[in-house]
């Protein structure tokens, strides 16, 4: 399998080779030549490593999966990096992502029971373990240098911790995360964890990131590197929770299930087009976001139009909180017929001059709905708070903010015959205040996180320069 830009860009990669890099060459973002197609007889091979969720059962999932596209890692390799990412150790239960019924045919499907609380682990568990396994094949060290307001700096720090070969430089907003995220990234003693508390607001930490990254001298002498939201390595782990969310509501392989997926840089839904378009039976893959509704804007209108700052709002579901979703150049390049050219003209300069694109006229975008199955809807504040005290007081069961968005847009796109399965993607523990406004009590807290608040602290506080943070940077990323 090799892999492709969504520029055109001429160079085509193999999986170890865009594993270790951010975008392509041209600014792209990578995809494979083709998507591997599971026939029936294939799908029930999948069906039957899931093994309904026994013990093991998820981890040889994955590896059936992430084979098709890894052709460049032994497989006896790639399965031991699979058994050892997928345990119930760590996810908390042998199905990895079980399902939780709300009703007949409408499911939660539970991905953040991983060590942060949230789905990002799913992928980035996996990725600590390949980063430590490619680093240590070619003797090479990396530095990840990335920004964050809460939940890719812990999920990256958490998967990154005590590995051989890797470091991590981790900037947040001083003082402006919640006093458990704070703790949860504070709180890790591992000499390869390096948090720094900038004086500013995020988008200090991420123009800091960009300036680093855009001193190539500095970026290469350094081996700076990055785990964010566009790495195909996380997209392609992501892929693996659609076939176990599938099999887990259906028994049948002639069944169709929808999902609804709560979405801000449109990471975790495009692991669900990939699925579709290998060929799993989904029907419907609905797209929900909060008031920063970018994408559903565009499934509604055809027009896709990046938001200033003064038009990105902070809600309380913040880890959907986006001006511009970066993965959805993946799938306007399928919507396009894989045409280079075209993706290159929307999202490249033209992109940050305009700021916006319309596809209403073209009749690609009446494919997004009959051809790729989107739909999507929006959920305010208010529609959180509603859903997650109807969720509760109905099925007793506690909801985070960003699932709430999830369930209130899940409901309006509900097909008789056709299970709908919302992804959960965080614990309400992580957004306790929205928990406590909604239903007048505390969140539970999963026993491993009582009293993280008081744990001592692990950051070091610095103004906002680039030069500052580079002087940091080379100060701990040579062994000593
Ligand atoms: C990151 C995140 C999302 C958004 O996922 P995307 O892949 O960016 O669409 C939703 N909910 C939670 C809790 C998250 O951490």
């Amino acid at each position: 399998m090799r892999y492709l830009s969504t520029r055109g860009h001429a160079d085509r990669k193999r999986f170890c080779e865009i594993l270790l890099e951010g975008l392509a060459p041209d600014g792209g973002l990578y995809l494979p030549e083709r998507y591997p197609q599971i026939d029936g007889a294939a799908l029930q091979r999948l069906r039957a490593s899931f093994n309904g969720g026994k013990p093991g059962g998820y981890a040889a999932l994955a590896f059936d999966i992430l084979s098709l596209y890894i052709d460049d890692i032994p497989a006896a390799d790639l399965r031991a990096l699979c058994d050892k990412t997928y345990t119930e150790a760590v996810f908390g239960t042998p199905q990895i992502v079980p399902l939780k019924k709300l009703d007949d045919g409408f499911y939660l499907e539970a991905l953040s029971n991983g060590p942060t609380l949230a789905f990002k682990d799913m992928a980035m568990q996996l990725l600590g373990n390949l980063f430590e396994y490619e680093l240590a094949r070619r003797g090479e060290e990396l530095n990840i240098l990335g920004a964050t307001s809460g939940d890719t700096g812990s999920a990256a720090e958490y998967a990154m911790r005590g590995k051989k070969g890797v470091r991590v430089f981790m900037l947040s907003p001083h003082g402006r995360m919640s006093p458990f995220q704070q703790a949860q990234m504070f709180s890790l003693m591992d000499e390869n964890i390096h948090n720094i508390a900038i004086e500013g607001v995020f988008d200090d930490c991420q123009d800091i990131v960009k300036d680093v990254s855009n001193d190539l001298a500095f970026k290469r002498a350094h081996k700076i590197g990055t785990v964010n939201s566009i790495n195909w390595a996380r997209l392609l782990a992501q892929v693996v929770y659609y076939f176990a969310g599938y099999f887990q509501a259906t028994s049948e392989n002639t069944e169709q299930v929808s999902f609804t997926v709560p979405s801000g840089n449109f990471g975790n839904v495009c692991a669900g087009h990939v699925a579709r378009q290998m060929g799993l039976p989904i029907r419907t893959l609905v797209v929900a976001t909060n008031e920063n509704d970018v994408l559903d804007e565009f499934f509604r209108t055809g027009v896709y139009r990046v938001r200033g700052s003064a038009d990105t709002h902070e809600t309380s579901s913040p880890s959907m909180d986006i001006s511009k979703a970066s993965n959805f150049e993946r799938f306007v390049f399928d919507l396009l017929g894989r045409n280079g050219d075209r993706v290159k003209a929307f999202f490249g300069e033209g992109l940050s001059r305009e700021g916006r694109f319309d596809l209403s006229a073209d009749p690609a975008f009446a494919e997004a709905a009959r051809h790729y199955g989107f739909r999507s809807g929006k959920s305010t504040h208010a529609n959180r708070l509603d859903t997650i005290r109807d969720v509760f007081q109905r099925h007793r069961v506690m909801i985070d903010t960003h699932t709430a968005d999830g369930v209130k847009v899940a409901r309006e796109h509900l097909e008789a015959g056709t299970p709908m399965v919302v992804l959960e993607t965080a614990l309400p523990i992580k957004f306790a205040e929205t928990i406590v406004e909604a239903l007048g009590q505390h969140p539970d807290r999963p026993a491993q996180f009582h009293g993280i608040e008081a744990l001592p602290k692990r950051v070091k506080v610095m103004s906002a320069r680039t030069a500052a943070v580079q002087a940091y940077i080379a100060e701990h990323c040579t062994p000593a």
